[in-house]
């Protein structure tokens, strides 16, 4: 049925899908559901990680007592390879300091810290040329996706120009556009969605373009079916250089069931495919790129406009004035005015970055909002489940609840007992950290916090073999 003439109704009697398993959560978006971005004052500060991506390191480019402007690149590769992405200013201002502070991943890494110059510096800045995404050629597109400083803005920080270029022998077909934004307390997708739509079709449009694939499906949770008008309005504005639609676009609703918006759940979900054991979701024959990831891919195209902002979810029961906001990047959210941003300290209990289930707890916000961060949650004592464990009763819940059909009670034994083969085999590369085993836990196990520990020590080991190995070949010369 073609997409102008389906119905709403439509939509929800007969196109709603979704994967197996998965746990009805409480949304907890009811605070900030609906509610516009809110564009929050310059702060006096800013905070920058260099370094973050899912790759090799970046260095600084700028040197303490420098002034920089909005937009202008303050830190890039420090050594040759693909897997980095530069960082830039997000606000004009004098370097004051570049040192290590806390990061939202619970580690001390490098920062630029920029002291704000007054003024309002939006049409002052050092963005890049305006580029054509449809004239120019793919090599270009590519490199000024990594120019931008773009990354996954959903995840893990992954550097979006090598998620669109897929190694040779992969064929993908179809691209999904990830709006589903399952996570209990985040409405900032919804929100980007909602005033962003055409930014959003149009970045979909450009990773069309450069991928070659022909399909692209806006996957949404049945919660967001309201923006489905819009949304369809703004696919069949969409028109190329040439004047023409670039491409098959269109909208999968799925269930509102927790992780619908994890990648390999989507990917089930909308296309009734699954990513093989072991597997990325090109083996499935599908890119899935986040939704704000894909307004920013526009944004660096017609504005020219780096990643510098970020637009995120702030609630929970700790914070007296819950919205969505958008801040420059590295705002620490206490140098925001009490006007703007309340929050009640005397309640504060949990402070998490990201949603309440993939998350990370954070013991302070003295953390800057890096490129990843979708939300700072500040829970009440009465939303948080008590962290003291127990012993495994086993009683399988974690087996029946698992969204990837894993065995985490076995995978945690093996980890428990030192056994990192063990726990590989068990599953443990297959895990996407959706946080359900644990919740679901009577004993309180923190299954997920052991698989992202356990993850980290088998790098570490897969790099220490690595270094050891070219040790021995360095020595044989
Ligand atoms: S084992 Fe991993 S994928 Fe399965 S429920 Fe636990 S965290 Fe989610
Ligand atoms: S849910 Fe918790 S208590 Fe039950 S088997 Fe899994 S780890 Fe053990």
């Amino acid at each position: 049925m073609p997409l102008e003439t389906t119905s709403l109704f439509l939509y929800h009697e007969t196109m709603v899908s979704t994967f197996k398993r998965g746990l009805k959560l409480s949304t907890r978006k009811h605070a900030t559901e609906g509610k516009p971005v809110e564009t929050a004052p310059v702060p006096g500060q800013v905070v920058i990680p260099v370094n973050q991506h899912f790759g090799a390191p970046n260095k600084s480019l700028v040197q303490v007592g420098d002034r920089v402007k909005r937009g202008q690149k303050i830190a890039d590769a420090a050594g040759p390879g693909p897997m980095t992405v530069p960082v830039h200013a997000s606000i004009t201002g004098i370097v004051k300091k570049i040192e290590p502070r806390p990061q939202s991943n619970n580690t001390s890494g490098p920062c630029i810290i920029i002291e704000a110059e007054p003024g309002d510096h939006d049409d002052d800045n050092e963005y890049l040329p305006v580029l054509d995404p449809f004239t120019c050629t793919r090599e270009e597109a590519l490199a000024r996706i990594r120019e931008a400083g773009i990354t996954g803005m959903g995840g893990a920080g992954f550097p979006s120009h090598i998620k669109l270029s897929p190694p040779q022998g992969k064929t993908i077909d179809i691209i999904i556009a990830d709006g589903a934004e399952c996570e209990p307390y985040l409405t900032t997708d919804e929100a980007v969605m909602t005033e962003k739509p055409h930014l959003l079709v149009r970045g979909l449009s450009i990773v069309m373009k450069i991928t070659g694939v022909k399909k692209a499906i806006i996957g949404m949770e049945d919660n967001k079916a309201r923006l489905i008008p819009m949304i369809e309005r703004e696919i069949r504005l969409n028109k190329d250089a040439a004047g023409e639609n670039p491409g098959d676009i269109s909208i999968g609703l799925c269930k509102t069931l927790y992780p619908q918006g994890g990648e390999k759940m989507l990917i089930t979900a909308l296309t009734g495919r699954e990513v093989p054991s072991g597997g990325l979701p090109m083996d499935a024959g599908c890119i899935v790129q986040n939704a704000g990831t894909l307004v920013a891919i526009a944004e660096a195209f017609t504005l020219g406009k780096p990643l510098i902002d970020r637009d995120l979810t702030v609630s929970g029961g700790a914070c007296k004035t819950p919205k969505n906001i958008r801040v420059p990047i590295g705002t620490i959210l206490t140098d925001l005015p009490k006007e703007f941003m309340d929050l009640d300290m005397a309640k504060l209990r949990k402070i998490i970055f990201g949603g309440p289930m993939m998350g990370t707890a954070v013991s302070t916000l003295n953390i800057p909002i890096q490129k990843n961060t979708s939300g700072v949650i500040l829970m009440t004592m009465e939303e948080t489940l008590a962290d003291e464990e127990g012993p495994c009763i086993r009683c399988g819940r974690c087996i029946r609840n698992c969204s990837c059909r894993l065995s985490p009670v076995l995978m945690n034994m093996a980890l428990e007992a030192g056994d990192l083969d063990e726990a590989v085999r068990t599953g443990l590369l297959d895990c996407i950290e959706c946080g359900s085993c644990a919740y679901m836990c009577p004993a309180r196990i923190k299954l997920t916090q052991r698989f992202r520990v356990g993850k980290q020590r088998l790098r570490a080991r897969q790099a220490a073999a690595q270094q050891a190995a070219a040790q021995q070949a360095k020595a044989k010369v």
